[in-house]
């Protein structure tokens, strides 16, 4: 594939007036934008158009050339497990007089949309993201899923932390539900950004913006009341598992079911007993194996 895309691209690139790229850093100091990729495709949009376009947000500026000693292993480790990507495009501006190649023009575009709002706030964290894509790969929800479903242009557990933050649309404040907590997103990020911990702040900014918080620990404190003690316990257990008896269709239509169960499949419970029954059986087991 490859291959074949190389011989027919090529072509394309040497035709086109003007060549768009991303940008993984820019050095403040030098000014020089360094390009990351396997496959040459962003050496030969820098290089063959007239015009080249540049688009980064603000956060890829980092202070020193010589931090990308760190930040490029750093980036391919995560993102592919490389030591190093197979091309580093460097770019210090347009074609200069004797080079053989490089466009005209170099313009660069320095998207904020929202990032500089985070400075100084709680989830100043997020801004430290290098795009690696690790944490999308360990997320089981993202595994599952996949990227389409967060509608967002950044999905995983970093578009769920990010795109509520920068686009306060209601589509994006349900995106840190899209998470099961179980915190290897946290693990394997190379920059050590808390994503757990935002995507629980950000569910608690959500429900104080709804003023659901009220009505949210009323309903934790009786949850509370009922599972401390045997008796209601195994009440509520045992109307779960009858209720899980009515057929689908059925329980569909109870009021407040509807709206919750719409687009949700409605397992059947395994019965009260199903706990008890695992640990007699690991009892059985262990006591075998003696
Ligand atoms: S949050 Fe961390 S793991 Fe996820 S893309 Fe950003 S740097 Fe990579």
């Amino acid at each position: 594939i490859a291959g074949f895309a190389r011989e027919r691209l090529r072509e394309d690139f040497r035709r086109a007036d003007v060549g768009i790229s991303g940008v993984n850093f820019a050095a403040a100091d030098t000014g020089t934008l360094t390009l990351m990729t396997n496959e040459g495709n962003g050496r030969m949009v820098t290089s063959q158009p007239r015009v080249h376009i540049a688009v980064m947000t603000v956060e890829k500026v980092i202070p020193r050339f010589t931090d990308l000693g760190v930040l490029l292993p750093l980036l391919v480790h995560a993102a592919t497990k490389q030591r190093m990507s197979v091309y580093q495009t460097m770019i210090n501006g347009p074609r200069r007089a004797g080079e053989p190649d490089g466009p005209d023009q170099l313009h660069l575009v320095i998207v904020d949309n929202g990032r500089s709002r985070l400075l100084g706030g709680r989830y100043e964290e997020v801004l430290a993201c290098i795009r690696c894509g690790a944490c999308q790969v360990a997320c089981p929800v993202y595994r599952t899923v996949g990227g389409h479903a967060y509608a967002a242009t950044y999905g995983g557990p970093i578009g769920a932390v990010l795109s509520p933050l920068l686009d306060e649309r209601p589509e994006h404040a349900a995106l840190p539900y899209l998470s099961s907590l179980c915190g290897k997103c946290a693990d394997v990020c190379p920059v050590k950004i808390p994503l757990p911990d935002m995507l629980v702040d950000l569910r608690a900014d959500h429900q104080a913006a709804r003023g659901d918080a009220t009505r949210q620990a009323r309903g934790w404190r009786l949850w509370a009341a009922l599972w401390t003690r045997p008796r209601s316990y195994r009440a509520s257990v045992g109307m779960a598992a009858a209720g899980s008896l009515l057929p689908d269709r059925l329980v569909r239509r109870l009021p407040g079911a509807r709206r919750w169960a719409r687009g949700r499949e409605l397992p059947p419970l395994r019965g009260a007993g199903a706990f008890r029954r695992w640990v007699a059986m690991r009892a059985r087991r262990d006591g075998a194996g003696r």
